[in-house]
């Protein structure tokens, strides 16, 4: 059930202060961090609002609702006439044979986990006459993860996807283990920070490399403390 644009701008804004909140503790810009507003479980009525509200940045792990999302919003803005750009996000697994698809309404690909994946993307994006930025996806949690490559590969891998013509590596991203307490996430975020910094310091991945996409519902503040410049948020912004 859709919730209405009043609880939903209650939720934006308190989740906006948070984000600013964590990001000055660290003595961050605020300006440095986005929110990507994950709208998986959300319905229709409510992204047009949160859309009205000033967001810009929309995200789903799905490829197939990831199209039909994106096409539906577009259509909708239309016919509104509602200008202001749209950045979708696709930030969950992505399979090869998916890329195409995709592209046609990604402005960030979050979730790279192999070096054949990259080349699919590239690939495609040469086709399509367009250079595609991505991020890494980094397995930096102590739990199983399903996805991601292993934080030993990372480097090597960053090495190797920035040889692609197509695609233009623009940071890393992880996913922390769920769990009630936020401070478990944090180890998680630090591990992403600190391999980041270390691929900064040897000058690997070049100057494009500077987004860092951590932190959900229940872990961004940690996540912002530790760096992040992307946080996908669902469950709390449309609950
Ligand atoms: C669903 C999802 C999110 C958002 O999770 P919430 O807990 O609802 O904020 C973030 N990142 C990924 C990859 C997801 O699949």
């Amino acid at each position: 059930m859709a919730i209405g644009i009043k609880k939903l701008q209650a939720n934006l804004e308190r989740i906006r202060q948070q984000c600013a909140e964590a990001a000055l503790r660290v003595r961050r810009d605020p300006a440095n961090v986005t929110i990507v507003a994950v709208t998986k479980s959300a319905e229709m009525e409510d992204i047009l609002h949160l859309l009205e509200l000033g967001v810009t940045d929309l995200g789903e792990s799905r490829v197939q609702q990831f199209s039909e999302r994106a096409e539906e919003v577009a259509s909708l803005m239309a016919e509104r006439k509602a200008a202001g750009p749209i950045r979708w996000h696709m930030i969950g697994h992505l399979q090869r044979n998916k890329v195409k698809a995709v592209l046609e309404h990604a402005s960030l690909v979050h979730s790279v986990d192999s070096l054949r994946l990259a080349e699919e993307i590239s690939l495609r994006s040469e086709q399509m006459g367009r250079t595609s930025d991505v991020l890494l996806e980094v397995n930096c949690s102590r739990e199983e993860q399903k996805f991601g490559v292993a934080v030993g590969a990372a480097t090597h891998m960053v090495e190797q996807i920035c040889t692609l013509k197509g695609v233009r590596l623009i940071g890393l991203m992880t996913m922390a283990a769920r769990s009630d307490n936020p401070e478990q996430a944090r180890v998680t975020f630090v591990r992403l920070r600190e391999i980041f910094e270390e691929m900064r310091t040897e000058r690997i991945g070049g100057k494009n490399l500077r987004h860092l996409s951590m932190g959900m519902s229940q872990d961004f503040v940690p996540a912002i403390e530790e760096g992040a410049t992307l946080v996908r948020i669902g469950t709390s912004l449309f609950t």
